[in-house]
């Protein structure tokens, strides 16, 4: 989901960045005063704004997203802008707009970091007002250590590809499902596509990397091992909820309006907007990566994502889909069916730790 930027943070720094060759989009932003300085790069499908140690790499994102994207589903003609800030001002967003990019705003893991660092020292400090110096560096000191064991798994640079893979994913499904869009500078009006959050997400999972299917995975175990869970939700329920995050996300929206961007919450504040939004979007999201190599393995089609897209596209759904071409695919041809050989492949998948 768009909006996933949601952790502690008091401040953030700007970074500006030196300038490179440009071509076209970024010379004419530039000279539109819409980038101030910040450095500008275009890559096939895109661009990215913004500084940043690991900017050169997020562009090589780009290309294996669209190729993915390709492979699973169509060509796609969506230009994403990863803008690497926070929030994306209304006048680059419609800048970008303009020239048919969609932002998608980015915090990158050195910023994201120092953030929450920067948010750690005001907290003790707030809550050590009354100690001595030297003690409430100490405990200033103690809190920056335990942070840094904790240190969250999209510190990993791969996990961060991925989770950049995967908000491509959604921008390019969206462009797919919807078409471009018209009449409006606002590109956080929607969540998602207008098809069901299940396949919204499918789309974007299936763009992640090894790295991010490895964890879906590990984690999908993991509860296997615990307690026996091997879908976090009922197929019927599956199909039909919606995204976990979907309120947050809408919530969010009201705050921004005019703008794109992440949102930064106090750590309470956050807590609270994931627990009122149902919680659980990592469980979401493991089902879905489950849901998508089920469907690849059984069918032999790695574009029966595609498939099943185009049906809900003309006003279908998957109950009808399988009923006219699950039998032809290898699939289930009801949707019962399809929960029961669902929970047993992925059984199966679970309890063999070397698939
Ligand atoms: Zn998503």
């Amino acid at each position: 989901m768009r909006f996933q930027a949601i952790f502690a943070a008091a401040a953030f720094v700007a970074i500006a960045g030196s300038a490179q060759a440009e071509d076209g989009s970024c010379s004419e932003w530039r000279e539109a005063g819409v980038i101030g300085d910040l450095r500008c790069e275009t890559v096939d499908g895109g661009a990215v704004i913004g500084a940043a140690a690991r900017a050169s790499e997020y562009a090589e994102v780009f290309p294996r997203a669209f190729a993915i994207f390709e492979d699973y589903f169509v060509p796609s003609e969506q230009k994403v802008a990863l803008v690497l800030q926070p929030e994306v001002s209304a006048e680059l967003t419609a800048a970008l707009v303009a020239d048919g990019y969609k932002p998608l705003p980015w915090i990158d893991n050195e910023t994201k970091a120092a953030m929450l660092r920067d948010s750690i020292v005001a907290q003790v400090e707030a809550q050590t007002a009354s100690l001595p110096e030297a003690q409430r560096a100490a405990v200033v000191q103690q809190a920056l250590a335990k942070a840094e064991e904790s240190a969250p798994a999209h510190a990993d640079p791969q996990m961060e590809d991925g989770a950049i893979a995967h908000e491509i994913g959604h921008l390019l499904f969206n462009r797919y499902f919807d078409g471009r869009e018209t009449g409006s500078a606002d590109s956080s009006a929607r969540y998602g596509s207008s098809a069901p959050d299940w396949l919204d997400e499918a789309a974007a999972v299936a763009l992640e990397n090894d790295a991010q299917t490895r964890g879906r995975y590990a984690a999908a175990r993991e509860a296997y091992d615990a307690d026996g869970t091997v879908l976090a939700f009922p197929l019927d329920t599956y199909l039909s909820m919606d995204h976990p995050l979907l309120q947050s996300a809408q919530a969010l929206k009201t705050l921004k309006r005019g703008s794109t961007g992440a949102v930064m919450l106090s750590g309470d504040e956050a807590d609270d907007f994931l627990e009122a939004s149902g919680g659980k979007p990592a469980e979401f999201y493991r089902q879905t990566r489950l849901f998508i190599d089920y469907f690849m393995e059984t069918s032999g089609d790695p574009r029966i994502l595609y498939t099943i897209a185009e049906a809900y596209r003309d006003g279908g759904d998957l109950g009808g889909w399988l009923a006219q071409s699950g039998g032809e695919n290898g699939l289930p041809t009801t949707l019962e069916a399809l929960g029961t050989e669902f929970e047993a492949w992925a059984r199966a998948k679970l309890a063999d730790e070397t698939a």
